[in-house]
């Protein structure tokens, strides 16, 4: 992962430009008691990774959105294939009964129905379930197949899209996971999106928390 810690000496360099900007390195270096020379690689991290800017014959200043423009270039960085989870899986026969058993024992919300080959097929959230439950049916006897989202309505994820993608489309949607899946295609010329992991409500709010690691 690629999130930016600074040191205890870099978060008191931001510190100083922010009172004290436009500041050179050599009144920084006053100020903390240290050479330029020492501060040279502190100043150069903090210019590339656009917290503070360097203007020649000026020196540095705050650049005020540089919160903000780190959290979008991190998570514009980091990929489904850094942070997905294993996808929970069962298959269209498999009794509604026995979906809601599984939502138990593997503690998730949506499952993931796939066909022999791993092939997607649909998704099932824990209302969809619910629903059907206290319809009066019999959950032994419906298969899955009946109560699922089926493909080609499914909202997915590739291993290489970013996890700002992914946590818009968790938005835009209004669902809680999205299956990661690779597209094979068919010697028939059909497509086959295999499933490869997914991507939850629940990965967003951990990686935020990494991401806040340190600073809070
Ligand atoms: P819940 O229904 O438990 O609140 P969701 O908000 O995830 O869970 O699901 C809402 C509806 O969207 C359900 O009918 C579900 O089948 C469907 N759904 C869930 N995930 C997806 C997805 N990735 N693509 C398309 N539909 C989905």
């Amino acid at each position: 992962m690629t999130a930016i810690e600074l040191t205890d000496r870099q978060i008191k360099i931001v510190e100083i430009v922010k009172e004290r900007g436009p500041i050179t390195g050599e009144q920084i270096g006053e100020i903390l008691n240290l050479t330029r020379a020492t501060l040279r690689p502190d100043l150069a991290i903090l210019t590339m990774s656009g917290i503070l800017e360097a203007r020649p014959r000026v020196g540095y200043y705050y650049n005020g959105q540089s919160g903000n423009t780190l959290v979008a270039r991190a998570i514009g960085k980091i990929r489904v294939k850094d942070v997905k989870s294993l996808p929970v899986v069962v298959r269209e026969a498999t009794t509604v009964y026995d979906a809601i058993v599984t939502l138990f024992t593997e503690d998730v919300g949506t499952l993931i129905i796939v066909d022999n080959e791993g092939g997607l097929i649909g998704v099932v959230s824990r209302k969809d379930l619910l629903k059907i439950a206290i319809g009066g049916n019999d959950a032994q006897k419906i298969p899955i197949s009946m109560v699922m989202t089926r493909m080609p309505n499914i909202v997915t994820v590739t291993p290489e899209d970013t996890i700002y993608q992914a946590a818009k489309r968790l938005i835009v949607h209004e669902i809680d996971t999205l299956p990661v899946v690779r597209t094979f295609a068919l010697p028939n010329g059909h497509e086959r999106q295999e499933v490869v992991g997914r991507i939850t409500k629940t990965t967003i709010t951990k990686l935020l928390v990494e991401l806040g690691e340190g600073h809070n």
